[in-house]
């Protein structure tokens, strides 16, 4: 059985994207939250978080802060996130997922 290998797609002050090199499985760590996905999962939130205007989809929560709630595809688990918290997300997970769409490109060229 292989142990996970994994590389580091982005890593940034307490926000870090790696995936495995054998199973290909994600982790995404945000602050002191770790969170496992599939690639296809992982891209999906990808697409998902691309297509997100902070502006129409925040709520103003308890204390007046403006908040944004993203589904994370697991059931129960969702971001909560500032408008600089969501920049600073929405960044890595294109900058990650533009990796990962390259490191496909480089195998299907080498294979
Ligand atoms: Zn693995």
């Amino acid at each position: 059985m292989n142990t996970c290998q994994p590389k580091i797609l982005i890593s940034q002050d307490g926000f870090c994207i790696a995936q495995c090199q054998h199973c290909q499985r994600i982790g995404l760590t945000f602050r002191n939250l770790l969170i496992g996905f599939e690639q296809t999962e992982f891209l999906d939130l990808c697409q998902t978080v691309s297509r997100v205007n902070f502006d129409e989809s925040s709520t103003v929560f308890p204390g007046g802060q403006l908040q944004l709630v993203i589904n994370t595809g697991h059931p129960d688990i969702q971001f909560m996130l500032s408008r600089q918290e969501f920049t600073t997300f929405s960044s890595g997970l294109s900058q990650a997922s533009r990796r990962i769409e390259m490191q496909q490109l480089l195998k299907i060229q080498s294979n």
